[in-house]
């Protein structure tokens, strides 16, 4: 057992505090990781929102990349001293998704909003005298973690780690929209609509699969710059205004692929997204929505006369245990840009603030610092 602050949530709408809590040993099949820096995704954002409902209290953070300190019995994959990244989506190996290439869809995400430990149902951290949940598993708003070890990956020690803990949510999930969801081809013309830290890197999946232009859309205009440094060609301000540009790039044609990472799915904006998709083209739709959101607006003619496709993914439909290492790769070798979605980095106590800077349009990526 082992004592740490972390941030917790104990209500929605409410800030993060961060407080004192008491930390358990790994059991059978579990890691202890001591992390280096943690993400601040937008997706925690939605705990404090409500749009993705999970019991409280919990420790939020879900992109951490760190070293094994301990680790249960029975784990041999793992030793002290790894370094690793852990994936928001966990890979158990075994399951009819796992062995089909299919990792982010393993039957394991059914315990990812249960706030209780895959291994027995219990929960390895306390506050205020009572248990608390992890997001997805994780809870990477504490500098220690008890993970299960089909949520970890272990990485490259070469790669520094308050980089690497970004593939395992935002990174991976960008590139992969771009690279295995929408199947972006050398040539193609991409819209990506919403440049966070989401977005940033739809655009540099596009950029490695060989489009050809890659027009990005946000109201705001440092994203806009932003979109500019990892691939993007064209940028606009609004989805309106980027229908006529677009039409001019394309002769008309509009674009093959156009993905959607705004900070929240609204049914509403699915319509106008599918204005700007081609005839035979595909519409990503890798933006959360609130888990209640069961109205969209499109033109269903467009579906069967110009052959148009939606699509939904999560983690952009990418293999943790296979993609996290090959994104890093990408990294060493100056193919991926990791160093630039880092706009600003906050301690632990700075939570609430890095996330108001979120709120205000400041940072492509926020991260916490543990060290
Ligand atoms: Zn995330
Ligand atoms: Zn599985």
């Amino acid at each position: 057992m082992r004592t740490s602050k972390a941030a917790i949530l104990w209500n929605t709408h409410e800030p993060w505090s961060v407080e004192e809590v008491e930390i358990d040993d790994p059991v059978a099949g579990e890691v202890l990781v001591k992390l280096t820096a943690s993400g601040m995704c937008h997706s925690d954002e939605h705990l404090v929102t409500g749009d993705i409902p999970a019991p409280l209290p919990v420790i939020g953070g879900h992109e951490g990349a760190g070293v094994v300190e301990q680790v249960g019995e029975g784990v041999t994959d793992f030793a002290v001293g790894d370094h690793v990244v852990l994936s928001f989506i966990p890979s158990c190996g075994k399951c009819r998704w796992c062995s089909t290439g299919h990792q982010n869809l393993c039957d394991l995400g059914m315990h990812l909003l249960g706030g209780v430990a895959i291994t027995d149902g219990t929960q390895r951290i306390r506050a205020r005298g009572q248990g608390v949940g992890t997001m997805v598993l994780l809870g990477t708003f504490c500098p220690y973690v008890v993970v299960h070890q089909s949520s970890v990956v272990k990485i490259d020690p070469e790669v520094p780690l308050e980089l690497a803990c970004l593939t395992g949510c935002g990174v991976v999930t960008g590139w992969g929209s771009s690279v295995y969801t929408a199947e972006v081809q050398p040539g193609d013309t991409v819209v990506v609509i919403g440049v966070g830290g989401i977005g940033v890197n739809a655009i540099q999946g596009a950029r490695l699969a060989g489009a050809k232009r890659i027009l990005a859309i946000d109201p705001v205009e440092f994203k806009r710059e932003q979109a500019q440094v990892f691939g993007a060609t064209d940028v606009a301000e609004s989805i309106d205004a980027a229908g006529p540009l677009l039409g001019m790039m394309t002769w008309g044609t509009m674009a093959d692929k156009v993905i959607l990472t705004t900070s929240v799915a609204e049914g509403g904006l699915i319509g106008p997204a599918m204005s700007l998709v081609s005839k035979n083209g595909v519409l990503v739709v890798t933006a959360v929505a609130p888990w209640n959101q069961n109205e969209v607006t499109l033109n269903l003619f467009d579906l069967s006369m110009m052959q148009k496709q939606i699509r939904g993914t999560v983690f952009g439909s990418a293999n943790p245990r296979a993609d996290i290492p090959k994104l890093l790769g990408l990294y060493k070798e100056g193919k991926l840009l990791l160093d630039e979605l880092v706009t600003r980095t906050y301690t632990l106590e700075d939570i609430n603030q890095g996330y108001q800077d979120m709120r205000d349009g400041k940072n492509i990526r926020g991260v916490i610092r543990f060290d």
